[in-house]
C-alpha cells in the first residue's frame, strides 16, 4: 500500500550546480526554514483522514539534493520530524537526493533520524546524456548509490527522465535495463520539459534543443513500462504532477495532465493489435478487459477502437469488462476462438506472446476460466510460431 506523503519542498537546497532541465521554483517558491517544518507537518496531518487504515505516513523532504547539504543543515531539518516519529504520528521519513551525495558516513545518520526511503535522481544511465544535461555525476554513481542504500536496508526509488539532450529511445531502454538489474523498490519517470527560468529555456529559444514530441514520449514509455512491470519494479509515477505553478512555467515539451493514461492506452492498443493480427480469419471481435482498464482500452475519445476498426476493416469491435480478467491483461473473442495476452508480453524482443488458452495469470478467478473453457473452443493459429500452445495458468487472477 502506498504511504500517505507529507511533503516538505526544499527547492534547490544542496544543489551543486544547475541541471539544464531544472527549475524547482516552478513548483515551489519559498524554501521553508527548519523552524517551519513542524508547522508544515501539523498542517498536513490535519488533512490526513483520522482513520488512514493501514497506510504508512511519511514526511518527505523533496525538491533539492538533501544529502548534498552540509550535515548540520540536514540534521536541522531531520530533527524537526523526530517528535512526530516518537509520538507515532508519522511512521518514517523519505528524501530525494543526487546519486553522488550518498556516502557511507551519511547513511547511518539518515537511519538514525528515521529515514526509510531515499529517492535517487539518476535521470539517465548514459554518461553522455548526463554530461549534456549538466548533472555533474555519472551512471556509476547511481549504481553505487542504489547498491549502498540497499545494503543498508533503505527503500530505494529511482528517478529517470526521457528526452534529455542527447537522449534516444534506445538509450532510455538501456537505462531501464540497467535500473531493473539494480532492483530498486520503485521508479518514477518524468519527461524533460522546457520550463521558464531553467537553463534549457535558453537552448530551446536558440533552437539548440527540441523537446520530445508528446507522441514520441508515449512511444518510448509504451516500450519501457512493460519492461519494468516484467522486471517486477513498481512504477510510482509516470509524468509530472499537474500544478498551477508548473502550468505557469511550462513552455514546451511532452506535458499532458493524463500522461500515464496516454501510455496505458497505447499499450492496450498494441495488445489488441497483436491479437487481432494473430487471428487473420476471425470475425465479430469482442475485447474483454478488467473494468478499471476500460478507459485505457478505449483510448481518449475511443481513439483505440476507431484505429483498430480502420486497421482491420471491422464494422464494429465490441468491448466487454469482466472482473475475472486480471488488470493489465486482455482477452479477444472472435469467431475463431479466444486469445489472451498480458501487457508484460510487450517487453519481449520480437513478437509478443499471444495464447489461445486463457492463462491463469491473466484472470481473476478459476470460475471465469472454466466458464470460458466450457463455452468456447480454443483456436491455435498454426501460422504463428509465437503462439504458446500449452494450457498455461499465466492469465488468471485469484
Ligand atoms: S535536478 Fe536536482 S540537483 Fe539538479 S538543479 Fe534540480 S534539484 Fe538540483
Amino acid at each position: 500500500m502506498t504511504p500517505i506523503i507529507i511533503p516538505i519542498f526544499l527547492p534547490h537546497l544542496g544543489c551543486r550546480q544547475h541541471c539544464l532541465f531544472c527549475n524547482q521554483r516552478a513548483t515551489v517558491k519559498e524554501v521553508p526554514s527548519p523552524q517551519l517544518v513542524q508547522e508544515l507537518i501539523e498542517t498536513s496531518l490535519s488533512h490526513v483522514p483520522s482513520q488512514p487504515g493501514e497506510r504508512e505516513k511519511q514526511v518527505a523532504f523533496y525538491g533539492g539534493s538533501f544529502t548534498a547539504m552540509d550535515r548540520e543543515t540536514q540534521v536541522s531539518y531531520l530533527k524537526e520530524a523526530r517528535p512526530f516519529l516518537s509520538a507515532g504520528r508519522i511512521d518514517s521519513v523519505r528524501l530525494s537526493t543526487r546519486p553522488d551525495a550518498l556516502n557511507e558516513t551519511t547513511l547511518p545518520m539518515l537511519k538514525e533520524y528515521g529515514v526509510k526511503t531515499v529517492e535517487v535522481g539518476a535521470q539517465s544511465m548514459v554518461d553522455e546524456v548526463l554530461l549534456l544535461s549538466r548533472r555533474g555525476h555519472r551512471a556509476k554513481d547511481t549504481v553505487s548509490a542504489v547498491l549502498r542504500l540497499k545494503r543498508r536496508g533503505v527503500e530505494v526509488g529511482v528517478h529517470l527522465m526521457i528526452g534529455l539532450p542527447g537522449d534516444t529511445c534506445d538509450d532510455f531502454l538501456r537505462s531501464l535495463d540497467q535500473i531493473i538489474e539494480l532492483r530498486p523498490d520503485f521508479v518514477r519517470i518524468h519527461p524533460a520539459l522546457v520550463l521558464k527560468g531553467a537553463p534549457l529555456e535558453v537552448l530551446w529559444r536558440s533552437g539548440k534543443y527540441s523537446p520530445l514530441p508528446l507522441n514520441q514520449a508515449v512511444e518510448w514509455l509504451k516500450r519501457g513500462i512493460p519492461k519494468l512491470e516484467k522486471g517486477g519494479i513498481r512504477i510510482a509515477r509516470i509524468g509530472i504532477q499537474p500544478t498551477a505553478e508548473l502550468e505557469a512555467h511550462f513552455l514546451a515539451g511532452p506535458y499532458h495532465p493524463a500522461f500515464h493514461q496516454l501510455v496505458d492506452s497505447a499499450i492496450f492498443y498494441d495488445m489488441a493489435e497483436h491479437m487481432l493480427r494473430n487471428d487473420p480469419n476471425g470475425s465479430q471481435p469482442v475485447l474483454v478487459c478488467y473494468s478499471k482498464d476500460l478507459s485505457s482500452l478505449r483510448g481518449q475519445r475511443n481513439k483505440n477502437l476507431l484505429k483498430l476498426r480502420e486497421r482491420f476493416g471491422f464494422q464494429d469491435i465490441r468491448i466487454e469488462t469482466n472482473e475475472g480478467v486480471r488488470k493489465g491483461s486482455l482477452f479477444l473473442k472472435t469467431s475463431s476462438g479466444i486469445f489472451c495476452m498480458d501487457r508484460q508480453e510487450l517487453a519481449v524482443e520480437g513478437p509478443p506472446l499471444v495464447t489461445g488458452h486463457p492463462r491463469e495469470s491473466l484472470v481473476n478467478s478459476e470460475k471465469f476460466l472454466s466458464r470460458l473453457m466450457a463455452q468456447d473452443k480454443f483456436y491455435q493459429s498454426s501460422s504463428s510460431p509465437d503462439v504458446n500452445r500449452g494450457p498455461e495458468k499465466a492469465c488468471l487472477q485469484e
